[in-house]
């Protein structure tokens, strides 16, 4: 196991999935855990694999073959709004938010699907920014202010694993830097987080481990301490 790994009870557990579209086989044995508190990225290049991985994961996608199981208990009879309700959160690389609706509006409508829901207090004590923006409608936030909405309500609904697809994508490094300490702070709060990113850099600042995904198969699995120290040659490697 690489330097990174913590012990303790793996909140998801993904074995040998595989996964397909019609005959085409984009995932093969694909095999990933992540605790609760741990930050964990799947890193490859376009075409990997890693949304269909993150989809199978919500039961957004169904042709697959394998276990995934949250808490040791196998999601394969659970549809993608019963994962939700067990606490596993997706949020989609186009943020997902009501651009109609004021940030209050976006943080009030979620259902509250799981006991660890968090109070719009503490959302708002958490992003100071989306307080001071709760009358703005969703069409004059910034990428990052929209970013910080779309994790905030999955943990408006209680969601204790985030899935997230390239939080990063678009925002200005400064933002992104923001970005990191906010996962890391959610990371705080015991929240296990599943992170698609094409950045490595990003990735290296927040997550724990990393798994290398490349046509389909992790090909690395590793600590972070490793991940920054190797960098540049599993770049050149992932064809990144
Ligand atoms: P990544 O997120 O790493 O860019 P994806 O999971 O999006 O990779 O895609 C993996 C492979 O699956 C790619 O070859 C892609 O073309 C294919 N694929 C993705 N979505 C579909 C779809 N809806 N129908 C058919 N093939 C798809």
């Amino acid at each position: 196991a690489p330097a990174g790994t913590t012990a303790g009870p793996r909140m998801l557990e993904v074995a040998g999935l595989s996964a397909w579209y019609g005959e085409a086989r984009v995932l093969t044995d694909v095999s990933i855990d992540v605790a609760p508190g741990e930050v964990v990225t799947l890193v490859g290049r376009n075409g990997a694999g890693k949304t269909t991985l993150l989809r199978s994961v919500m039961g957004l996608h169904r042709q697959t073959e394998g276990t995934i199981t949250l808490d040791g208990s196998d999601l394969a009879k659970r549809s993608a709004d019963a994962r939700a309700r067990a606490g596993i959160g997706w949020v989609p690389d186009d943020r997902g938010i009501y651009s109609s609706l004021t940030v209050a509006e976006n943080l009030l409508l979620p259902p509250v699907v799981h006991p660890d829901a968090w109070s719009l207090e503490k959302v708002y004590e958490f992003f100071p920014v989306l307080h001071e923006r709760r009358d703005f409608p969703g069409t004059k936030l910034s990428g990052g202010e929209q970013q910080m909405l779309a994790m905030a309500r999955v943990l408006r609904m209680g969601s204790r694993l985030l899935l997230l697809d390239e939080p990063s994508e678009g925002l200005a490094p400064v933002i992104v830097q923001r970005i990191g300490e906010i996962v890391r702070e959610i990371k705080g709060q015991g929240v296990g987080v599943l992170l698609v990113e094409q950045n490595v850099k990003f990735a290296s600042t927040v997550a724990d481990r990393h798994y290398l995904l490349a046509q389909g198969k992790v090909v690395e699995h590793l600590g972070n301490e490793e991940f920054r120290a190797r960098e540049g040659e599993l770049l050149t490697y992932l064809g990144m």
